[in-house]
C-alpha cells in the first residue's frame, strides 16, 4: 500500500470527512490519526504478521484498520459509532480480511465472534487508538476477560500510559500500575506528539505495549482483597500505611492487630503506599486475609 493511498493522510482524510459530511463526537473520544509512519510504529511494536489476527478497538475511519489489513491475517473491529459503519465499508472495501462490529467493546460478545470469525489458532492481539475517556475501563474489561489474547498495543494520553507502566518509588506509581502489572508487562514504546491527530486531543499521547502474563506474578489468598488492600493504601498518598490501613480496617482490626500485620511481614508501618512492591502488597493483603477470615496460619 503507498502512502498515498492510505487512509491515515490529512488529505485523505479530510476528503472521506467531507464526503461524508462526518462530524466528531467528542463525548466519543474521536481523534483520528493522519500518519502512516506513526500507524506502522504501533504495527511494529504490536509483533503484528501474517501469523496474528487482531482485534481493534474504535476503528474510526480506518486509519489503523487498514494498517492491520495489510499486516495481520484477520482483523475484527469494534466500533461503538453506527455513523462510521457506511464509511469503514467504503474505505476498507478493498480488505477482504476485515470485520466490522457496530458494538460497544464494553458490551460485547467478544468470545463468540473470536469462535465464529477468526476460527483458527493464530494468537489473537488487540491494537488500538483507545478512546481516551474510557482508556483504562476497556483495558480493565480485556484484562478481566478471560479471553486468550496475548497482547494489547494501544494510543492512550501519556500521563495514563506512564501511570500504568510504572514502578515503585516513581510519581506515577499507584493503584493503577498495580492493576495493569498484575495482569501484564507493561511498556510505554513511544510518545507521540497532538499534531498526528485530527481533531487535535489537548494532551500528548503514549503507546503502552500490554504483554499478557501466563501467570500472575504474586500468589494470592484473594485477588479482589488484594486490590482493595492496594486501593487502601493509597487512598491518601502521602500519608503512611499504618495510617491507610488502621482507617480502612476500622472496625474490623484493632490498631494493635493491623500493627501486628506490619511485623509479621516485615514491612514497616511507616512507608507509603508508593513505595511497596506488588510482592509486599500481596504478602500484607495474604497476612490480613487470613485474620479477617479467622484462617489459621499454613
Ligand atoms: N482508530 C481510529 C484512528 O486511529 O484514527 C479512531 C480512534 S479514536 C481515538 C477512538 C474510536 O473509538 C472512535 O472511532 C470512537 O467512535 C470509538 N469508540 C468510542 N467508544 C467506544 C466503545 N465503547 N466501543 C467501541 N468503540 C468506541
Amino acid at each position: 500500500m503507498s502512502e498515498q493511498k492510505a487512509i491515515a493522510t490529512p488529505k485523505r482524510t479530510k476528503e472521506i470527512l467531507e464526503k461524508y459530511g462526518f462530524s466528531f463526537k467528542k463525548s466519543l473520544g474521536q481523534n483520528f490519526l493522519i500518519d502512516v509512519n506513526i500507524l506502522q510504529n504501533i504495527i511494529q511494536h504490536a509483533n503484528i504478521s501474517e501469523e496474528i489476527n487482531a482485534i481493534e478497538v474504535g476503528p474510526g475511519i480506518g486509519a489503523l484498520t487498514e494498517q492491520l489489513a495489510i499486516a495481520a491475517h484477520k482483523v475484527a473491529a469494534f466500533e461503538i459509532d453506527g455513523r462510521l459503519v457506511p464509511i469503514l465499508k467504503d474505505t476498507l472495501s478493498s480488505y477482504s480480511n476485515v470485520r466490522i462490529i457496530n458494538e460497544d467493546i464494553l458490551k460485547a460478545d467478544i468470545a463468540s465472534l473470536w469462535q465464529g470469525y477468526f476460527q483458527d489458532d493464530r494468537p489473537v492481539k488487540v491494537v488500538a487508538n483507545l478512546p481516551y475517556y474510557i482508556t483504562t475501563r476497556i483495558l480493565m474489561h480485556l484484562l478481566m476477560s478471560q479471553l486468550p489474547f496475548s497482547s494489547i498495543t494501544a494510543m492512550m494520553q501519556k500521563e495514563v500510559a506512564e501511570r500504568m507502566a510504572a514502578h515503585e518509588n516513581t510519581k506515577d506509581y499507584g493503584s493503577l500500575s498495580i492493576a495493569i502489572q498484575y495482569y501484564t508487562v507493561a511498556s510505554v514504546k513511544m510518545t507521540v506528539p497532538t499534531t498526528v491527530f485530527i481533531p487535535q486531543p489537548r494532551v500528548d499521547s503514549a503507546v503502552l505495549h500490554l504483554e499478557k502474563r501466563q501467570q500472575p506474578p504474586v500468589d494470592l489468598r484473594d485477588e479482589s482483597f488484594f486490590f482493595e488492600i492496594v486501593q487502601a493504601s493509597f487512598q491518601q498518598r502521602r500519608k503512611t500505611l499504618r495510617n491507610n490501613l488502621n482507617r480502612h480496617f476500622k472496625g474490623k482490626l484493632s490498631k494493635e492487630q493491623v500493627e501486628a500485620g506490619f511485623q509479621h511481614t516485615a514491612i514497616d508501618g511507616t512507608r507509603r503506599g508508593e513505595s511497596l512492591s506488588m510482592q509486599e502488597f500481596a504478602d500484607i493483603a495474604n497476612y490480613f486475609y487470613q485474620q479477617i477470615n479467622n484462617i489459621p496460619p499454613s
